[in-house]
């Protein structure tokens, strides 16, 4: 150790315990007022092009104009994004197995539905082959369409991945964008995906409930990841049996091994399958909002820490027990208002940091983490001045903050300076402990990855000695997530809720004051989108 250091040493010391002594600057309930107005019934559930995110969004520039933060948009705080919607008409459409030359017509909603994120063809009729988990993951020599005939066919998948696939990886495969890149090389015209029992957020009744709610696709055909496919459904795995009659195989016994994560056989199905689709169209349009804390250093102001949250939801939807408005108070109200939380009180405590700050709230997650891929493909600052991403969404904070998940833990040195700054607050950081779930992929962090960009998600998770905490969250998902209960009215823990800001406060800070940019590990799968920025 040098003496600089040694001298140093009781400084550091009293600011680390002066930050830890806790909630320095949140008490929960600021944040509770952001969600209290963005999550309102008047917001309507902010569905991405509504007039009840344009309001939610009002809001928030008017929060930032507030602030006095600069905006960062194209247009003042905003920076518009194109989109194209699409929605089943079910009545015009239909689907049926074919066994043995017979139609057995399926019940849309109750067997199967639709899945609008792809340009259905109007008419499809092809045989079935289970492939598996259906993923292909060249960076482990693993691949469940090798060896099979697709050429023309559909592809049934069960979701999940198997234990010995790497959780990124297994995420990153598993997205539709890879799935269908796999897919249309070995010649299949569609997918046909079961989820799997044993990891499935949300009961079937659910899902199915707003199948003919609409999809979306950014406008520019440039960012359609599934060109080309021409049939996508999702199956009930209670109804998935019918599937499998005559193949040699049962789906009891493929979900048992799903289950466990074990390798799954592969083989032909003994049914086709026939859809007839008919879609309605329309042009949508909708916008991010970005705002600018710059950076007091004269050269590292020049570089970016973004701070990112969906502000959108899922709208108005099927009703609930007579709530027809999906509010998403933690989906992700929970998240915009930790953005507008941190910018008042970074603007408030009149710190500089050396690093420019940049909050983007993001339009279109639901629908594909739209918005933020339109985003890091045009970003309002220069790319490479992006130096990472923290992203938030739904951090649930439920019960008292003791563990911390952190999706990218083990990917960048950024998860080094995120675990450093829970751990010096007495929190204690794991990584995804449900590598099933692909949470890691299924927020905003990961365009920025797909970028290049060192980021991750953090959420505040049960304690797992606490079977009861497990049980409140696995609730949670099948009660409240993408539910109108998930509203004003539930159990927050407000003190949860500000401890969370101050780690997300502090890790901020030290990545804009740090001397080094985060990196990605040298053996993160991930490092490959920085050295080879692709077109994504
Ligand atoms: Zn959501």
């Amino acid at each position: 150790m040098s003496r600089k250091l040694l001298l140093a040493l009781p400084v550091l010391l009293f600011i680390i315990s002066a930050r830890s002594a806790g909630q320095t600057h949140f008490d929960g309930k600021t944040w509770w007022d952001y969600v209290k107005v963005l999550a309102a019934d008047n917001m309507e559930g902010r569905e991405t092009g509504s007039a009840g995110l344009r309001k939610a969004e009002d809001y928030v520039v008017s929060q930032l104009k507030l602030a006095g933060v600069q905006p960062g948009g194209t247009d003042g705080f905003y920076q518009p994004v194109k989109f194209h919607s699409r929605q089943i008409v079910e009545k015009d459409s239909s689907l049926a197995l074919i066994r043995d030359g017979k139609l057995e017509p399926l019940t849309l909603g109750e067997d199967a539905f639709f899945s609008t994120r792809v340009d259905l063809a109007p008419e499809v009729q092809a045989p079935l082959v289970f492939v598996g988990y259906g993923l292909s993951v060249p960076e482990q020599n693993y691949d469940d369409l090798a060896g099979l005939d697709l050429n023309g066919k559909v592809a049934v998948g069960i979701g999940g991945s198997p234990s010995e696939i790497l959780g990124p990886l297994a995420a990153h495969h598993s997205s539709a964008a890879e799935r269908w890149k796999a897919l249309r090389k070995s010649g299949a015209v569609g997918g046909i995906g079961i989820p799997n029992p044993a990891s499935m957020d949300i009961p079937w009744s659910r899902m199915s409930a707003n199948r003919t709610h609409i999809s979306m696709t950014l406008a520019d055909p440039k960012f359609d990841d599934t060109a080309g496919e021409k049939l996508a459904v999702t199956f009930n795995p209670a109804k998935a049996g019918q599937l499998f009659a005559g193949s040699g195989h049962s789906f009891d016994e493929i979900a048992a091994l799903a289950k466990e994560r074990k390798p799954v056989p592969r083989f032909p199905l003994a049914v086709s399958i026939k859809a007839i689709a008919k879609l309605d169209e329309q042009n949508i349009e909708s916008a991010n909002v970005i705002a600018r804390l710059p950076g007091s250093d004269p050269e590292l102001q020049n570089e970016y820490v973004v701070l990112s949250a969906h502000i959108d939801h899922i709208g108005i939807g099927e009703p609930i027990k007579g709530d027809r408005i999906y509010n998403g108070a933690m989906d992700n109200a929970s998240g915009s208002a930790v953005l507008l939380d941190v910018v008042s009180s970074l603007k408030k405590s009149g710190e500089r940091f050396k690093r420019s700050l940049l909050f983007v709230f993001v339009t279109g997650e639901e629908k594909g983490l739209l918005g933020s891929r339109y985003f890091t493909s045009y970003p309002t600052v220069d790319p490479k001045s992006i130096v990472a991403d923290i992203n938030i969404d739904m951090f649930l904070p439920i019960v008292p903050m003791k563990v911390l998940t952190v999706w990218g833990l083990d990917e960048s040195d950024l998860g080094d300076e995120a675990r450093q700054v829970a751990e010096a607050r007495g929190i204690v950081v794991q990584s995804d402990p449900e590598p099933q779930r692909n949470i890691f992929i299924r927020s905003d962090q990961y365009n920025f990855i797909r970028h290049g960009i060192p980021a991750l998600a953090m959420g505040i998770a049960p304690d797992p000695n606490s079977p009861a905490q497990k049980q409140l969250f696995r609730d949670w998902l099948t009660e409240r997530y993408h539910a109108p209960s998930d509203d004003l009215d539930q159990p927050i823990d407000l003190s949860a809720a500000a401890q969370y800001e101050e780690v997300i406060r502090a890790l901020m800070i030290a990545v804009a004051d740090n001397s080094h940019r985060p990196q990605w590990k040298a053996n993160s799968f991930f490092r490959s989108y920085a050295e080879n920025p692709s077109q994504y």
